[in-house]
């Protein structure tokens, strides 16, 4: 292109030379004009890298992957490279969902298929990611242009939809379902959803997908006033569902209510929705890897630096159909996965026992804090939240409120027996 530009130039030039009327060399001036600027802006185009084939920890400034590598070498991940393998869907690529997506190319994750209906507007750029210049592109085209500059090597798909349509949420279940990345994998064709949708139909939606499919999703959430924020594991069967418990939110002290008023717009912050992506990226990081401990829910509020964890249970009266179905399947595999579980804590109890403990000295009095068990709640208790939380949304469901199956059975028994004995009475 740059030649080209260049070769116009000169005859141009040689154009204008041939010219007898001087007077006639204004266009061509102009022409030429237009050709420098032209020149210019392909030299300051950004210069794209090659795609690597395998990813080594060669220490070299030209070596995009030589950091990542490097935690492989500090024994933190035991085979970083296995990145490459892993599909992770990604729904809504708004002011979390785009900064995800950003940090999981960087790490150079094999494939990323992102979904939304949305347009780049002036009103996101008080956000991470999306550039002026790309106002009234779709999200997601605009997205696989940048990301697929930083990192060629991963493999992009754009999904122009909205989940909550008929349509859209069939077409999101058929692409999660597709194998062609892996066709060895297991189960759906991704690895991992992340949900980073800003309402709760969305939410809602992407509960019904993952649930039918016994996919594991991450969820994560900003309040509106953008203050604070959340992240949740959900394994269907395993974990409370989304229609399992109303959603919780760090409480920050305002009135959710109050910020939901027709024609006004919610609150955002960079920083919050930098945090919150920075912690569902670090949990899939971890859940991929297979490295550290998967956070079940972690809250954030930033007017304190509060960040509570805690961990759910699945509500075995959801009103949801397939997430019942996902507990039942859950009982039958358990003590098996119990068993197994607990065999591997044996023998890394015993290597642990034959290596000398790390840091004897410990000359900088440093000290671990202690380890203790997570806060855990079921989903249908409201009462017994940890400090600093609140529901999203009131209690109200009304399948709590009716008599569960087992009183049902006894009110039934002791009718039968007062007929019984009425009977026998005669
Ligand atoms: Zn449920």
């Amino acid at each position: 292109m740059e030649l080209e530009l260049k070769e116009m130039l000169t005859d141009l030039e040689a154009l204008k030379q041939s010219l007898s009327d001087p007077s006639h060399r204004a266009p061509l001036d102009k022409l030429q004009l237009h050709v420098e600027r032209l020149t210019n802006l392909v030299k300051a185009a950004p210069v794209r890298r090659s795609k690597v084939k395998d990813m080594s920890a060669e220490v070299v400034d030209s070596n995009p992957y030589s950091r990542l590598m490097a935690l492989q070498r500090m024994g933190i991940v035991e085979n970083y490279e296995r990145i490459r393998d892993f599909s992770v869907a990604i729904v809504g690529i708004g002011g979390v969902g785009s900064v995800a997506a950003e940090m999981l190319t960087r790490c150079g994750i094999g494939r990323l298929l992102l979904y939304d209906y949305d347009k780049v507007e002036l009103a996101n750029m008080n956000r991470l990611f999306f550039r002026p210049e790309q106002a009234g592109l779709t999200k997601t085209d605009a997205a696989v242009q940048t990301l697929s500059d930083i990192n060629p090597d991963v493999v992009l798909e754009s999904y122009t939809l909205n989940i909550t349509t008929v349509q859209g949420f069939e077409t999101f279940v058929e692409s999660l379902k597709n194998k062609s990345f892996r066709p060895s994998k297991q189960g759906s064709g991704v690895d991992l959803v992340l949900s980073c949708v800003d309402n709760y139909e969305a939410r809602m939606a992407v509960n019904q997908a993952c649930n039918e499919l016994s996919q594991t999703w991450l969820e994560s959430g900003v309040s509106e006033d953008a203050v604070s924020g959340h992240i949740q594991l959900l394994i269907p069967g395993e974990t409370a569902c989304f229609a399992c418990a109303p959603p919780l939110i760090v409480a920050s002290g305002i009135d959710e209510r109050t910020l939901k008023r027709e024609g006004v717009c919610a609150a955002s912050l960079p920083t919050t929705m930098g945090v919150v992506a920075g912690l569902l990226v670090q949990n899939t990081l971890k859940f991929l890897l297979n490295f550290g401990q998967v956070s079940p829910y972690l809250g954030y509020n930033s007017l304190k630096d509060y960040f509570p964890t805690m961990e759910m249970k699945p509500n075995p009266q959801c009103s949801n159909v397939a997430c019942v179905e996902r507990q039942k399947e859950y009982i039958l595999v358990k003590p098996a996965r119990d068993a197994a579980a607990k065999a591997k804590m044996e023998v890394a109890a015993q290597s642990t026992a034959e290596c000398p403990p790390l840091h004897v000295d410990n000359d900088w009095n440093i000290s671990v804090l202690d380890d203790s068990p997570l806060d855990s709640v079921d989903a249908r208790a409201s009462d017994t939240l940890p400090e600093g939380l609140t529901r999203e949304l009131p209690s109200a469901d009304e399948f709590l409120k009716l008599p569960t199956p087992e009183a049902t059975a006894v009110d039934d028994l002791e009718e039968l027996r007062r007929q019984l004995e009425a009977i026998n009475s005669t």
